[in-house]
């Protein structure tokens, strides 16, 4: 079992899959299973008690044919390099997919950033860029906030790179704050691009938003945006959230910014007033129109699949369902709106702030809205149609647009 789980064996297998159905030449297919290069690296840091912990990095640098590799970086206890090839590997087809000239990366450290100071946290973000920082650029390699970073871990990131070259390279990394480079519209970009592909599911599948329900794991960036631009942009009702702590429930629905205030006041959704306690287990299996795993990977496996009553699973997460919860899910009427689709509204605006980066002029809130929903729009109907045309689960279909963009630029460079 816990060999199923190992996420990148997962990456490999929805390729493996993809690659059967292409009928993928063995080159191809060999490139595009593992990754191109990876650095590990050993990042001392000068602890506030005076002493020196030494932290370990990777960045995994996936597949660059269609451009600089893009993908965020994680900081969380329990990152491995496993995890960090899978979520590179979905960065390559989650750039595929949406069509912007990137390829796919990622990087994380192992520690817990919640026991850790703010000057802590900026050594390390500072000693991580000093380690990699040849490895990445601009034109090269652009790294981005994922799990536990921050924009002001972005800002410190870049402030290193751009002492490192003697310049402000604020394209060397996406997601920072707004006076820095940032982008408008980026801070809730996951979770909005997440919702313009709810809309355009709810569309094919003929149901109406305003009579929906959400249940939503996870209440990060992406969640507690999920849960405010669901209530915002549709009128639907958000009847349950939750954290790694727990979740809360509640059949006349929830107020998400005031569940936020509470999550920040408290450091949970946990205890919020005039709720009922819920596990993060029972509420995948909410009887709503639509799920949002919004936390980590391997959330909907093939145990608790066959429970699962939503119609749509929108996840917001990378890697929540397993190959085997895909099946079961597709079997039982579900419509999965897969992660490097649904999740891919950060990278794209992400992408945004680049070329505003790169060209000195900025725009309006208006203009990423605009440009993000027709991104949005047009990755995901590229793939309902080859789900329609090929009649296979929604992952699978994405994979198959994807998988396609980036053997074309292989064979156009030449490398195969
Ligand atoms: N970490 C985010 C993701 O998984 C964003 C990546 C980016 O903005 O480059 O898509």
């Amino acid at each position: 079992m816990a060999d199923k789980l190992n996420p990148f064996e997962i990456a490999q297998r929805q390729l493996d899959e993809a690659a059967k159905i292409l009928k993928l030449d063995e080159a191809s297919h060999a490139i595009l299973r593992n990754p191109l290069r990876e650095l590990h690296v050993e990042i001392p840091v000068k602890m506030d008690d005076g002493t020196v912990k030494v932290f370990q990095g990777f960045r995994v640098q996936y597949n660059d044919a269609r451009g600089p590799t893009k993908g965020g970086i994680r900081f969380h206890p329990e990152e491995t390099i496993d995890t960090v090839r899978a979520l590179a590997a979905w960065m390559t087809w989650k750039t595929a997919v949406m069509d912007i000239p990137y390829g796919g990366a990622k990087g994380g450290i192992i520690c817990n950033p919640k026991a850790m100071s703010e000057k802590e946290l900026e050594n390390l973000a500072r000693g991580y860029i000093r380690a990699i920082g040849r490895f990445i650029g601009p034109e090269k390699d652009i790294p981005a906030p994922d799990v536990y970073t921050t924009p002001q871990i972005m800002a410190w990131m870049m402030d290193e790179y751009s002492k490192i070259v003697g310049y402000n390279a604020f394209g060397v990394i996406t997601g920072k704050p707004i006076p820095l480079g940032g982008s408008l519209g980026r801070g809730d970009a996951t979770a909005r691009g997440g919702m313009y592909t709810v809309r355009e599911a709810a569309r094919f599948l003929g149901i109406d938003l305003k009579e929906a329900t959400f249940a939503i794991q996870g209440y990060g960036n992406a969640g507690s945006f999920g849960a405010i631009l669901a209530k915002e942009l549709f009128g639907s009702k958000i009847v349950a959230v939750s954290d790694s702590r727990g979740g809360i429930y509640s059949e006349k629905g929830l107020d998400p910014h005031a569940v936020l205030e509470h999550k920040r006041k408290t450091g949970s959704v946990v205890d919020f007033p005039g709720t009922t306690p819920i596990t993060n287990e029972e509420l995948l299996e909410l009887d709503v129109t639509v799920l949002v795993p919004a936390a980590l990977e391997n959330a909907i496996t093939a145990e608790n699949a066959p429970r699962i009553k939503a119609r749509i699973i929108a996840e917001l997460a990378n890697g929540p369902t397993t190959p085997e919860a895909d099946e079961i899910l597709h079997k039982n009427g579900k419509f999965v709106i897969p992660d490097f689709l649904c999740n891919a509204g950060g990278v794209t605006v992400s992408y945004f702030e680049w070329v505003q980066n790169i060209n000195g002029y900025y725009w309006s809130i208006e203009r990423v809205h605009e440009e993000l929903d027709k991104k949005m729009t047009k990755a995901f109907n590229d793939v309902l149609e080859q789900y329609k045309e090929r009649k296979v689960h929604p992952r699978l279909a994405a994979y198959l647009v994807a998988v396609q963009r980036v053997v074309e630029a292989m064979k156009l460079r030449g490398w195969v």
